[in-house]
């Protein structure tokens, strides 16, 4: 039965979405890729027709539905961490980079939703608010890794020291989506070394702080429409309002594992959007194809890949609408969100392999769908928690123990 049964609105979005995504996304995609450009005159238009890049501010208490810190939550179940869910498989079908472009923004808009104040949050709109000084729309940024400090972040090394009424920012961030164009950043820094993970506390920094740098942009193998760079601290003064939740109470490191698990099936669906792409070019074209005279798919050895293939697309997508189903009814849902990643970066790489390889030579042209697919894949079991991360917070769950 359709994940969407019973769903009209659900239904609504997923059509919309597809459309949007075959008519607009996909023209341009190998455009981008090639160009390693961020498609901004389609985040312009994107943005006038309500996607904007604080979509996830404006419409929500915070990624997938939960509440911030601060805020009221009621009791009744939501429907945004599933709506995200089906906008952004759609999204990602069209091109992962150009969906993350579109709302690689969403991510500094995550912990601002959940643990910002009001003042904070009114701060990050006016920061958002028109276009920068090369008439582009504004994005923002979540700086947590740094060049030593990826999956562990308990070694987080950006310091924020307490000066007057100002905290004082040194450190270097790297691999930071839209860290080079952002118009405000979320940046993680340690406020307290004496306190170690509970010292860690997030900042909102405006582009105009002084100190603050934007650094090299990456050159990567895939989601090339999305900017991603190094960011530098250099003595940047941030007044102590601006430390995210300000004088309520924090979790410190526990902050920004909180932000993660909300996020990650988003970033699952997008694995399977991809997935899902590959598999469907593949699919049309095997139906076209013979083998020693008879129609490829009749070979038992092609059609049980393309099984393979089609029960673990249905099982991550399966996996990311019930971690986002969670969320949203309020339930917890760290091991779900995990899962749901794993499972669909994994997927997203088999396919995108197998695909290659069933198409042969066809596929290695640079510039051909499927291996921009294969690329883009790769990234998926990186960021947002590797894959073996992802597999120690499972275990952990379930065994109670940190694997050494
Ligand atoms: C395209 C892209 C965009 C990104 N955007 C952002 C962003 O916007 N903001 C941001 O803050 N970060 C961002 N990142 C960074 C990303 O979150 C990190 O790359 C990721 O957390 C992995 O960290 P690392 O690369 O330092 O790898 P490392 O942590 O150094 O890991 C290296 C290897 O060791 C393994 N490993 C590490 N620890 C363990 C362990 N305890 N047990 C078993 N295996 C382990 C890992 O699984 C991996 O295979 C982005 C990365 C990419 C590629």
């Amino acid at each position: 039965m359709d994940l969407l049964h019973n769903n009209p609105m659900l239904q609504g979005v997923r059509q919309m979405m597809h459309a949007y995504a075959k008519s607009t996304i996909r023209p341009i995609a190998a455009q981008h890729d090639q160009e390693e450009s961020m498609p901004w005159e389609l985040m312009k238009s994107a943005s006038m027709m309500g996607m904007s890049q604080t979509a996830l501010l404006d419409t929500n208490k915070g990624a997938l539905g939960q509440a911030g810190a601060g805020e009221v939550s009621d009791d009744k179940p939501k429907t945004m961490g599933r709506l995200q869910i089906v906008a952004a498989e759609e999204l990602a079908w069209g091109c992962a980079g150009i969906s993350l472009a579109l709302a690689g923004s969403g991510l500094a808009c995550t912990p601002v939703a959940r643990m910002g104040t009001e003042e904070q949050k009114a701060h990050f709109r006016e920061a958002m608010k028109g276009v920068d000084d090369k008439g582009h729309v504004k994005v923002a940024a979540m700086a947590l890794s740094e060049p030593s400090t990826g999956s562990d972040i308990s070694g987080l090394a950006t310091s924020a020291r307490k000066d007057g009424d100002h905290y004082v920012l040194n450190g270097h961030k790297q691999w930071i989506t839209n860290g080079q164009s952002a118009a405000v950043y979320v940046v993680w820094a340690q406020t307290d070394a004496t306190l170690g993970r509970a010292g860690v506390r997030g900042f909102l920094v405006t582009r105009d702080l002084v100190g603050l740098v934007p650094g090299r942009k990456e050159v990567k193998l895939g989601i090339r429409a999305s900017e991603t760079a190094q960011v530098h601290f250099e003595d940047c003064r941030v007044h102590e309002s601006m430390m995210l939740g300000h004088k309520q109470p924090s979790a410190g490191l526990g902050d920004t594992k909180k932000m993660l698990d909300s996020t990650r099936p988003v970033v699952g669906i997008q694995a399977v959007g991809i997935a899902r792409a590959a598999y469907e070019f593949l699919l049309e074209r095997i139906r076209g194809w013979e083998l020693h005279g008879t129609p490829m798919a009749g070979h038992q050895h092609i059609a049980f890949q393309l099984a393979e293939m089609e029960m673990e697309i249905e099982a991550s997508r399966h996996l990311c609408h019930r971690a986002a189903w969670m969320a949203d009814h309020r339930l917890e849902n760290v091991k779900m969100a995990s899962m749901a990643k794993a499972h669909a970066a994994r997927t997203a790489e088999m396919v995108t392999s197998k695909a290659m390889a069933m198409l042969g030579e066809e596929a290695l042209q640079a510039g051909h769908p499927v291996e921009k697919w294969y690329r883009d894949a790769k990234i998926f079991d990186i960021f947002e928690g590797t894959g073996q991360i992802q597999r120690r917070i499972i275990a952990k769950q379930a065994t109670g123990l940190n694997a050494t």
